[in-house]
């Protein structure tokens, strides 16, 4: 970090470039697995949606949770799952530095609730929320559980632009999705929230 502020650090993505993350990051799939899965290949491709209104409050309550998570002086991520009918099924924020537990990543303790607290079909139908794009790990057990959509505020790539942790694993939710055989909507980011997720990474 620069002494730049995580929101001037998101300024730098022009806002028309942050709409689309599927279609950009499948560019950036292309360019780091040549041999990874071409756009057009419905087999693998993410469903692509958009963040609706109806999605805020919840990410809204994601961006809460990161910052109890950052008082707390764990990393800034919150994470919220949905039944299809909109009812909070569990939330979690992450707990890295106060469990002494490096995975203990909200999306993926998320993905182990449902796994052993929800069937096969409510899986398929709920959606997780969550202040920032999975890592490499949670997006697997997203994958593994069979959650049927995730929805985001920041992008892997806005998070790289505002946070100074070290990158595990050079992946993204998205590109994770797109090389497994699961049917996963993907959302985000979300331009409302994205700028309050991204300070509290100072
Ligand atoms: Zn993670």
């Amino acid at each position: 970090m620069t002494g730049e502020t995580g929101r001037e650090n998101l300024a730098r993505f022009p806002r028309g470039a942050v709409i689309s993350p599927v279609t950009q990051q499948s560019t950036a799939c292309a360019r780091i697995l040549p041999n990874g899965p071409q756009r057009g290949d419905n087999r693998f491709a993410a469903r692509e949606e958009h963040v609706t209104p109806d999605d805020l409050a919840h990410l809204q309550r994601c961006v809460e949770l990161a910052k109890e998570a950052a008082e707390r002086g764990d990393h800034p991520f919150g994470s919220v799952l949905v039944s299809n009918d909109g009812r909070v099924l569990a939330e979690r924020s992450n707990r890295v530095v106060t469990s002494g537990d490096v995975t203990a990543h909200p999306e993926l303790h998320l993905a182990q609730w449902a796994s052993v607290h929800l069937t096969a079909g409510e899986r398929a139908d709920a959606t997780m929320y969550t202040s920032g794009e999975h890592c490499a790990m949670c997006a697997a057990a997203h994958v593994w559980a069979g959650i049927g959509r995730l929805v985001y505020v920041l992008s892997a790539e806005q998070i790289r632009a505002v946070s100074s942790a070290p990158l595990m694993i050079e992946l993204t939710a998205t590109e994770v999705i797109e090389r497994s055989n699961a049917n996963v909507s993907v959302s985000g980011p979300s331009e409302e929230l994205s700028a309050e997720a991204a300070d509290l990474f100072q």
